[in-house]
């Protein structure tokens, strides 16, 4: 915290007086998530707009919906009617100023300078207890091509009570134009204990990496488990290769991450997708619907701002965005048998 000297040297956008802390990777001043709690706990205290967010999570309406041989959380959160009904079309993001520039923050909203690349910052609009963003401080595009080291970094970092988050740039991020992750608390979404209960037969092993391709969740999910992040990082690449080859795609093929640590192992999810937001979501009046699906909802957290989508939505509902949203097995079948 002392040696804040430099860091406008760094970025010229960043200012000194935006920092709360910094992570280089030494332990000398405590563990990551400590940290981070400590930059939650003064944000609570100084940052009206992130008081009001967690106001609004307290008290948000949850609850539990069975579906077929799984669950979700339905949460009514009015905190997150701006980012549930965000514009992130391309004019959409051309027409406003990027709220995770560093030049564009809040006076008030401080961040924690990560390993001099990126600004972990305190999420105003929360869905979890604690619901950080972990933006680089360039502004330059959603992409996981070339943040995968970054990732498996963040994993390593936070360790076992985190869960590192991805959206990509066209079913879910935000920003599509500002890279980014999300960090939230290990174990919040009924996905993590539901895969954790059981794995089906693995579906192929590459460098030492386990792949599933568990069914009966309702949505697509690839999983892959290794020992370490090297190998889960080239499994993680050789997957979105597979999903860029079989949809014959140069872009990012579409998908939401859930990366979680064990103490000696590392499981990436990734829900690969077919659409970001339901057909529903774009009907006018009664019929629309405010659900728009990112790595939270994968997760299993529908969450809605509105008390009408609250009450109404039922397990046959939930079941038909899943699979409206999700790719088709056949297709994430092939992905995976396209992995090198
Ligand atoms: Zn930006």
């Amino acid at each position: 915290m002392s040696d804040t000297m430099g860091i406008g040297g760094y970025s010229p956008l960043l200012d000194a007086g935006a920092i709360y802390g910094v992570f280089e990777g030494k332990q000398c001043s405590g563990s990551l998530p400590e940290l981070c709690l400590g930059l939650l706990d003064r944000q609570k205290k100084a940052w009206p707009a992130a008081a009001a967010g967690y106001e609004s999570l307290g008290s948000a309406r949850e609850r539990e919906l069975k579906c077929r041989g799984f669950s979700v959380r339905v949460q009514q959160n009015p905190g997150r009617s701006k980012s549930t009904l965000a514009d992130v079309g391309e004019k959409g993001v051309a027409g406003r100023a990027c709220f995770l520039c560093p030049a564009n923050l809040p006076k008030e909203q401080k961040g924690i300078l990560y390993r001099d690349t990126y600004l972990i910052l305190c999420n105003p609009m929360p869905v979890f207890s604690s619901h950080f963003t972990v933006s680089h401080l360039d502004h330059r595009p959603q992409g996981i091509a070339g943040a995968v080291v970054t990732l498996l970094q963040l994993m390593s970092d936070f360790g076992p009570g985190s869960s590192v988050l991805y959206n990509g740039p066209r079913c879910g991020a935000s920003a599509p134009d500002h890279l980014h992750f999300q960090v939230v608390p290990a174990g919040q979404m009924p996905i993590e204990k539901e895969l954790r209960l059981e794995r089906p037969a693995f579906r192929r092993r590459t460098g030492g990496v386990s792949v599933y391709r568990p069914k009966g969740v309702g949505r697509r999910v690839v999983i892959m488990d290794g020992p370490g992040p090297d190998a889960v990082g080239e499994a993680l690449h050789a997957l979105v290769k597979g999903l860029g080859i079989v949809l014959r795609t140069d872009l990012e093929p579409m998908m939401n991450l859930v990366c979680l640590r064990r103490e000696h192992a590392y499981t990436v999810l990734v829900f690969p997708r077919a659409k970001h937001r339901p057909d529903a979501f774009y009907l006018e009046g009664e019929g629309r619907l405010a659900i728009s699906p990112a790595v939270v909802e994968m997760g299993g957290i529908m969450v809605t701002p509105l008390e009408r989508d609250f009450e109404r939505l039922d397990s046959a509902l939930v079941e038909q965005i899943f699979n409206e949203v999700s790719l088709d097995a056949t297709t994430v079948e092939a992905a995976i048998d396209a992995m090198e």
